[in-house]
């Protein structure tokens, strides 16, 4: 019983440790893309069809700082950086609904357990986009 609790305990700490850490990571990730001015900054939300409002919620999210539409891609056998990948991702607006993606914590989660390419059906909001890039032979 009390090593449940101690570990119960321990886990909670980590989650809030990590929680932060995060957090400081977003925030270091906001004031240098802010850092870039206004017509940068301007031309990458255009990119990826944020408002600055938009980008400042999103900000908020789990893991804003990291790239997950690139680690969820390279995930599943998808070249990020392939041309008809980012014309894909930007005709579609696959950056948005990534930076504003409601499953950013479960997505991130079945990154770091190397199992995002068993789950991602049953959750992610891209998986459309992801199934027609695979299906033209955007392989890594
Ligand atoms: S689950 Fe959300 S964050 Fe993860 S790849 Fe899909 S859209 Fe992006």
């Amino acid at each position: 019983m009390a090593v449940n609790l101690i570990t119960e305990t321990l886990g909670a700490i980590r989650s809030a440790i990590a929680a932060f850490a995060d957090r400081r990571r977003s925030r270091a990730t906001k004031r240098e893309f802010l850092a870039l001015g206004r017509d940068e900054c301007a031309s990458i939300l255009d990119i990826m069809g944020v408002t600055l409002d938009e980008f400042e919620e999103a900000m908020l999210l789990p893991y804003a700082s990291e790239d997950m539409l690139s680690l969820a891609m390279l995930s599943i056998g998808i070249d990020p950086d392939s041309f008809k990948s980012q014309t894909m991702a930007k005709n579609r607006f696959m950056s948005r609904t990534c930076v504003t993606c409601a499953h950013r914590r479960r997505c991130h989660s079945h990154m770091a357990a190397f199992d995002f390419e068993s789950h991602y059906l049953d959750f992610c909001p891209n998986r459309n986009n992801f199934a027609e890039l695979l299906a033209k032979g955007q392989s890594c």
